[in-house]
């Protein structure tokens, strides 16, 4: 029928510390329209779960003129946390969403909305919209890397994401990479987290700087050095910025190759602020790789940037959502 819109589309709720972003996501992976809030997750998890159900009435109330209701076909979720996958419970809230942990999220919106609804991890949401959508788009096996305060990472195995028998496979960013090496904040040593996360990067640097270490970086206050410092210097050629970007890419390389190894994925996906670093950290990550995956040589398992930039949040709740409907069994 002409001028009938037979695409599908999701509600999609990214849950932060600091902004909920929602979104009416179509099934090609593009933003219809969006909204943001401030989380005000000091005020509690009452406070916080009131406001995800009233955004998503609102988004329903709201929709752009173009799509009917029975268009919308579900409801994802992305939250840091970990999460039961057999009963869509948030286990175990981030620290910065206090009283969050416990909340039924999926039983709780598919009571009060009627939507079918799926929740994940916010790192594995973005692997599975890259695979879908993204850098990876229509690969069915991939594994995601997101740089930022942290390592976030997930998997992706024949189109699903990967849980595990207890929900936290897909861990990417606590792989050790140095056995007694620095502490990490999930408890263990040596993760390579510290080293290759934008604040480990930007630790780095500082510390580089506080020894006596020369170069652009050193005009700058130690403190204020971020990692974009970092990669604004060593795109100027800055010899000690170039060596923390090479070392985080050689604990990234080494953390990979593992993953490479144990799942022999498509492609590897690499976002989050410090993606932006681009092949200053992916070229050595590949070399890496090629020293150490010894299949590497005879067919090179891509490294490349992730492609759905700043609503890769609320694009990968909604990928949940497709990824979730008509579905009963979870991988
Ligand atoms: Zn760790």
């Amino acid at each position: 029928m002409a001028g009938t819109n037979h695409t599908e589309y999701a509600l999609a709720l990214d849950l932060g510390g600091t902004f909920i972003k929602s979104a009416v996501v179509s099934d090609m992976g593009t933003v219809e329209k969006n909204w943001k809030v401030p989380t005000e997750a000091d005020q509690g998890g009452d406070h916080v779960r009131n406001r995800l159900v009233g955004l998503c009435r609102t988004m329903l109330e709201d929709l752009p003129p173009m799509i009917r209701n029975e268009q919308v076909v579900g409801l994802g979720i992305g939250s840091p946390g970990v999460f039961d996958y057999d009963t869509g419970q948030l286990v175990a809230g981030a620290v910065n969403l206090p009283g969050m942990s416990g909340t039924p999220l999926r039983a709780m919106f598919e009571e009060s909305l009627g939507l079918p609804t799926r929740v994940d991890n916010d790192a594995n949401a973005f692997a599975l919209a890259e695979a879908k959508w993204g850098a990876g788009k229509g690969a069915q096996s991939l594994i995601a890397y997101t740089i930022g305060t942290g390592v976030g990472g997930g998997v992706v195995l024949n189109g699903q994401v990967l849980h595990g028998a207890w929900g936290f496979a897909g861990e990417l960013g606590h792989v050790t990479v140095e056995p007694e090496g620095e502490p990490c904040p999930c408890g263990n040593r040596g993760c390579v987290e510290p080293y290759s996360s934008a604040n480990g990067i930007a630790n780095y640097a500082r510390k580089l700087v506080m020894e006596g270490g020369e170069g652009l970086l050193a005009g700058l206050p130690p403190e204020s050095i971020t990692c974009k410092d970092v990669g604004d210097a060593a795109r100027q050629g800055d010899a000690l910025a170039i060596s923390a970007v090479e070392r985080a890419a050689y604990y990234l390389g080494i953390a990979i190759a593992a993953a490479v190894i144990v799942l022999n994925p498509e492609v590897v996906v690499i976002g989050g602020g410090g993606s932006l670093l681009g092949e200053m950290l992916f070229e050595p990550i590949r070399r890496h790789l090629l020293e150490r995956v010894y299949h590497q040589p005879v067919r090179q398992v891509p490294v490349v940037g992730a492609k759905l930039g700043t609503d890769s949040g609320v694009i990968g709740a909604g990928a949940l959502a497709f990824a979730g409907k008509g579905e009963v069994a979870l991988l």
